[in-house]
């Protein structure tokens, strides 16, 4: 465990982290496929922990009602991949976050061989355009809001008008834009 997360503080691969064990500690490292065993087991944790505390920030905000939404967005323009983040008002809590990414590395990789992907956590979910990337995201973080009791009445954005457009076909109520 302690070997694994050494590796993702400091940005060390597996090689230098057994280098640095033997050297300097003097104690065994582990192979690869260990550190892979780890990788896995560790990701499961952390994007455990990462969904409980969007949980637990959520009802902190809808115990402060009115709840009201506050929406960021981010895309790079050369970007495969378009983050949204809600922000509830009253807490200032990250409530929900999602990606879309046209991008994977492993399908990238295959394809430019014209060979089928084997069977992989494919990170792409993107088969739109760019630039729907980020309305897909910003309605489909507040329609998933609203089906855990929450409903959000106004949401603070920039001036998107093709967002905003989305999440007033989402969503079925009216929701202000501020
Ligand atoms: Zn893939």
């Amino acid at each position: 465990m302690n070997n694994f997360t050494a590796m993702y503080d400091t940005g060390l691969g597996p090689t230098e982290v057994n280098r640095y064990l033997a050297n300097k500690l003097n104690i065994n490292g582990m192979s690869q496929s260990a550190f892979k065993n780890r990788e896995k087991e560790n990701v499961r944790v952390y994007k455990k922990s990462c969904t409980n505390s969007l949980e637990t920030s959520l009802e902190e905000e809808k115990s402060k009602s009115p709840v009201m939404e506050d929406g960021g967005s981010g895309r790079k323009y050369d970007s495969k991949s378009g983050v949204g983040t809600l922000i509830g008002n009253q807490t200032g809590k990250v409530v929900g976050r999602g990606i879309r990414s046209s991008d994977c590395r492993v399908c990238t990789f295959w394809e430019a061989r014209n060979v089928e992907p084997y069977d992989h956590k494919c990170t792409r979910n993107w088969f739109g355009s760019v630039k729907g990337m980020e309305p897909d995201v910003g309605a489909r973080l507040i329609e998933d809001l609203e089906t855990k009791n929450s409903q959000v009445s106004t949401v603070i954005m920039e001036d998107d008008t093709t967002t905003i457009a989305r999440i007033r076909r989402t969503i079925q109520h009216s929701i202000l834009r501020n």
